[in-house]
């Protein structure tokens, strides 16, 4: 390995601020041994900041509704009205699903249609909220924010602030896919660009609602692509400080096609650059719905610190090709971690 490269990896393993250049030497490397030097400093990094540490969280994801009105390419989640697969979830089902799982956090985004409208929306986390006050609630993308912004000609300001009155604690961090223009031209042409996602997280911190951030990767995205929507992301948190996590998602290629979906070693090479580039995160998520259960307990050591939760029955990555369970138990959860070397700890929504 090249003086350069140690440098860089020893400042990254140090925490310290990697510029543009140096993200770009990372995420270009080649061979088999700087690829788990890689590794080993996102490592070095996470065991300073965490020791053995690895959170989890008991929480039940609802999708109220598949039905979306955008259509983007990467995703399989998506169904038209009259699809054979479209579903629409009622609030009575929602409460029934928080009372039988009784989880800690519960994490609700969909589709943008007219079923579940912005005031129903409101009248959901209002209505968790009544029955369930210490529950930890993260809810809606930046997508769906803008979009009950439109809907209702108001403020995406004014929505969070209500949204904040009803119940609300955390954004979620979807809809962020990739910044560049190139891959939301080809991907999602309708989907809102960089600017209003970031500034609807922007608008959330200054109203004291954290939010999660996100990465899609796995689409022949180019390194500098990574690399800058990552920067955008540190350049983001520096300014406001409320990210609470960040939460690299694998792009999930259509069931019983022979596409390719990024590797293993593709999952864990993102996180290790995660961990390094972003400084100012503290937490990197390894989301494993999307990546498995085996991967995710390797990427404890490859600069992860956190396994997300239990799940309850997740929908989006399991209409592509993911093959991971649906929800994992507690103990399951437990012994996950424990697989990948490191002590579970059980967190509530605010780790
Ligand atoms: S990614 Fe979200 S906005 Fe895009 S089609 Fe799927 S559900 Fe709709």
């Amino acid at each position: 390995m090249n003086l350069l490269l140690e440098n860089i990896l020893n400042k990254g393993a140090l925490g310290q601020r990697l510029d543009r250049v140096e993200a770009l030497q990372l995420a270009q490397l080649k061979t088999v041994d700087e690829v788990h030097a890689l590794g080993s400093a996102a490592l070095q990094n996470r065991l300073k900041r965490f020791g053995r540490q690895a959170t989890y969280v008991l929480n039940l994801t609802v999708n109220p509704s598949n039905i979306c009105d955008s259509k983007c390419k990467f995703c399989h989640y998506h169904a038209a009205e009259d699809d054979p697969t479209a579903y629409v979830m009622t609030l009575e089902e929602i409460l029934k699903q928080i009372k039988e799982l009784k989880p800690k956090e519960i994490h609700v985004t969909g589709g943008l249609n007219k079923h579940w409208p912005y005031k129903k929306s409101r009248e959901l986390i209002a209505q968790i909220r009544k029955i369930y006050s210490a529950l930890y609630i993260k809810a809606f993308t930046a997508v769906e924010i803008d979009r009950f912004a439109k809907d209702e000609a108001r403020t995406a300001e004014e929505i969070l602030l209500e949204l904040k009155n009803s119940g609300l604690n955390s954004l979620a961090g979807g809809g962020a896919e990739l910044f560049s223009l190139r891959m939301r031209k080809k991907y999602c042409p309708d989907k809102i660009g960089p600017k209003r996602w970031l500034e609807i997280h922007h608008l959330s911190h200054q109203l004291g609602i954290s939010s999660n951030a996100t990465m899609l990767y796995g689409l022949k995205e180019s390194a500098e692509e990574i690399v800058d929507h990552l920067l955008a992301l540190r350049a983001a948190q520096n300014k406001t400080g409320g990210f609470s996590c960040f939460i690299p998602l694998a792009y999930q290629r259509e069931k019983g096609t022979d596409e390719n979906g990024p590797s293993p070693l593709k999952n864990l090479r993102i996180i290790a650059l995660a961990r390094l580039i972003l400084d100012n995160f503290k937490h990197i998520k390894a989301y494993w719905p999307m990546i498995g259960v085996d991967t995710a307990a390797v990427a404890l050591s490859w600069g992860a610190d956190d396994l997300d939760g239990t799940l309850g029955k997740e929908r989006i990555a399991h209409s592509g090709s993911a093959v991971s369970p649906e929800s994992l138990s507690r103990s399951m959860m437990i012994r996950t971690i424990e697989a990948g070397g490191f002590t579970a700890v059980e967190r509530n929504g605010y780790f």
